[in-house]
């Protein structure tokens, strides 16, 4: 007989079966979960959540993962990539604004070009905020030398969703090609890790073909791996991609939000002391979206603040939210939501893994 999640949640540590349990859970059962999800979170992170201020400063991709709307096999998209004196002023306004943190993230290139200019962007970004701006890079596979270079200037995280943990799964959503292998990908995440980078990973949850076993194993991965921060969001497909064409095995995208959330509260459960982003793909599916998952686990959010002119064309899925207003109203927006979820901006600060820390 399969236990109560009552039962479950009262355990020292979980079974694979156990996070699928938790995983289909619904009425009373999931809010068991989130209470005991949240009350975790403020036991060991507290209430402060952390800002990141997001710059999508370029849409230009060499790879062409399935799912993704800017892959390069898209023609339908406007590419665009933002000038360093713009991506300079972004990291201003973040730091004049007590952002603490900036995110930098676009499509993947390794040209000699981009490697040089990313290493100068980041040591300006240091310079122009004093030292102060925490600076975490998104901007996918690279060689262990280039990723060396940028923690040397300045970088300090680096998120890399390893999308999904199960090789078969992964391979049905990229083409096959050398360019997008599984092993690849789990070898730069463990040079960020050697190489001492605060190291995030994350999945989207309901992409086609997944399972619950699929997820379950995600977390235990991101556990086995001793990952210090995740962002997961919801899968939303876009029509202009490979994997649209399996659309009919979708689950909704209100139970891929709910998903979602479960996803959070369980990692929340594992991995007590790591950060986890609110995702923005959440508040495409649920205006309050990044809200409530900060209130069942997630610790960090990140405010768009690439320049509002470029946002519409960071179009990852359909509906994606803020792309027409400016950092300004963003900001203004993220600390009512914020306030509405109980919790407490650590304006000015880093807000580092707490779990980087106690690893190293
Ligand atoms: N190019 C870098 C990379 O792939 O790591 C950074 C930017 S990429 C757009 C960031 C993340 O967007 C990916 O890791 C993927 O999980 C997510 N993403 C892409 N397409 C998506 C979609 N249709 N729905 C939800 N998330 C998506
Ligand atoms: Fe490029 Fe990242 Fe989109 Fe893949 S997910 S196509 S690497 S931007």
């Amino acid at each position: 007989m399969s236990k109560s999640i009552q039962q479950i949640l009262e355990q020292d540590s979980l079974t694979k079966e156990n996070i699928i349990q938790l995983l289909q859970s619904s009425g009373d059962d999931e809010k068991a979960l989130f209470a005991k999800s949240s009350e975790i979170k403020l036991k060991y992170i507290g209430k402060n959540v952390y800002f990141r201020g997001l710059v999508e400063f370029s849409n230009i991709c060499k790879k062409d993962c399935l799912y993704c709307g800017i892959r390069a096999g898209n023609k339908n998209v406007d590419r665009y990539d933002i000038a360093d004196e713009e991506i300079l002023k972004a990291a201003k306004f973040a730091y004049d604004n007590n952002y603490g943190s900036v995110v930098l993230q676009s499509g993947e290139r390794s040209d000699k070009q981009f490697v040089d200019r990313i290493e100068n962007l980041l040591k300006e970004i240091k310079k122009l905020s004093n030292n102060e701006l925490g600076i975490t890079i998104s901007l996918g596979e690279q060689t262990k030398e280039t990723y060396q270079r940028w923690y040397d200037a300045g970088a300090h995280r680096y998120l890399l969703r390893i999308e999904s943990s199960n090789r078969e799964l992964y391979e049905k959503i990229h083409p096959q090609n050398e360019n997008h292998a599984h092993d690849t990908r789990l070898a730069c995440l463990k040079s960020l890790q050697d190489i001492g980078y605060q190291t995030g990973t994350g999945v989207m949850v309901g992409i086609p073909f997944q399972t619950y076993e699929d997820l379950a194993n995600d977390l235990l991965f991101m556990k086995e791996f001793d990952i210090d921060m995740v962002g997961m969001g919801p899968f939303i497909e876009h029509d202009e991609t490979p994997l649209y064409e399996h659309r009919d095995k979708l689950m909704s995208l209100n139970d891929r939000f709910r998903l979602t959330l479960r996803m959070i509260a369980v990692l929340r459960i594992l991995m007590k002391d790591i950060n986890i982003a609110s995702a923005t793909a959440l508040q495409a599916i649920d205006p309050l979206g990044r809200e409530k998952a900060l209130r069942i686990g997630a610790n960090i959010i990140m405010p768009n603040i690439t320049p509002t002119q470029e946002r519409a064309n960071y179009l990852l899925y359909q509906n994606k939210p803020c792309i027409d207003e400016g950092a300004d109203d963003c900001t203004n927006c993220m600390e009512a939501r914020i306030n509405m979820a109980d919790g407490e901006i650590g304006y000015g600060q880093w807000g580092d893994s707490k779990h980087y820390a106690n690893r190293t």
